[in-house]
């Protein structure tokens, strides 16, 4: 982990471009509660093949004009070279400066792959577009990505996105810091040294979870997964379980030295600000750990 305690912490929440007039109404509610703490950038997600371009546009320029940084997600995938620019010449004339450069997954039965097959080849395009104005995060897997040939390959493959010219990544969230750590210290190994900032689940429903966990390669561990079930319909004590787990696995991680970490809010303030809460993220100066 010593690679990664020479960054500065930085920390961050996601959000995904609502559909409706109701859903736009709750995010910014959402987006006022976690304002209030002060974090580093918000970012957006991308549906990919371009399902929620215009959404995701509105989204992060509304909320990036309200005063905190954000970043929207770009995925490759089923795009073209034109199409890519125009989005970043337009991201870039609205002052955005970060983006999170994914290659995306094109639901079954939509249309080619597009113009560039992986992120590795996203992140070259950008460069070769915008030169250096972008902070360009990418996504990191420590317990490897579904389709991932094996291990090493993905290591590998996680390498090209960092010599294309990524600055840092996020990972897909994990209930287990081992497989981080790990994770780090194999790429610390390989001569990979960008911050790898954890991405991190609250957990507040059981099903949705198992879906979310099972669709994305993330492992939810047995003992964790038996006590959820047996909490039933109790939605109390799953969130408290939740965050007391959540909790002490992130001060986990920071006190090992990850350079802070990613939430994966689903557009609900609460889950996200409890545990940041917990960890007295707010006051970064005098953060215990
Ligand atoms: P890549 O890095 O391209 O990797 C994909 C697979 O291909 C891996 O198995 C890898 O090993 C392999 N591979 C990579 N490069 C090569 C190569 N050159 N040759 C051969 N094989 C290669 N999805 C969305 O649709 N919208 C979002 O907004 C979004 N946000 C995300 C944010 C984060 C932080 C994370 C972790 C994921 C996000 N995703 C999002 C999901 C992501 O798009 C999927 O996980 C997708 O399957 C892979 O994207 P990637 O950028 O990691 O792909």
């Amino acid at each position: 982990m010593e690679s990664q305690k020479q960054f500065k912490r930085r920390f961050s929440f996601e959000f995904f471009p609502p559909k409706t007039d109701q859903g736009k109404e709750k995010l910014q509610a959402v987006r006022n509660q976690l304002a209030e703490v002060n974090p580093d950038f918000f970012s957006v997600t991308f549906g990919a093949g371009g399902s929620t371009r215009d959404r995701t546009i509105e989204t992060v320029l509304n909320l990036h004009k309200q005063g905190i940084s954000t970043a929207p997600h770009l995925s490759c995938v089923g795009g073209t070279r034109a199409e890519i620019g125009e989005l970043l010449d337009l991201y870039k004339e609205n002052g955005i400066n970060r983006i999170v450069a994914l290659r995306g997954d094109l639901p079954s039965g939509m249309g080619a792959s597009g113009e560039l097959r992986y992120a590795n080849e996203l992140v070259e395009f950008i460069r070769e577009h915008s030169g250096d104005h972008f902070n360009l995060e990418v996504a990191a897997y420590p317990e490897f990505h579904p389709q991932a040939r094996n291990a090493e390959e993905d290591l590998k493959n996680f390498a090209r996105k960092v010599q294309a010219g990524a600055n840092s990544a996020i990972t897909q969230y994990f209930f287990n810091a081992d497989s981080y750590f790990y994770f780090i210290d194999r790429l610390e190994k390989m001569g990979v040294t960008i911050p790898v900032v954890p991405g991190i689940m609250p957990i507040v429903n059981f099903s949705s979870l198992v879906r979310f966990s099972d669709m994305c390669g993330a492992e939810i561990p047995r003992w964790i997964r038996k006590q959820l079930e047996a909490y039933g319909d109790d939605t109390d004590s799953i969130r408290k379980f939740g965050e007391e787990v959540v909790t002490e696995m992130c001060e986990k991680l920071l006190k090992a030295g990850a350079p802070g970490l990613h939430f994966y809010t689903l557009n609900q303030a609460e889950p996200s600000i409890s545990i940041w809460k917990n960890l007295g993220i707010s006051d970064r100066e005098k953060i215990a750990f």
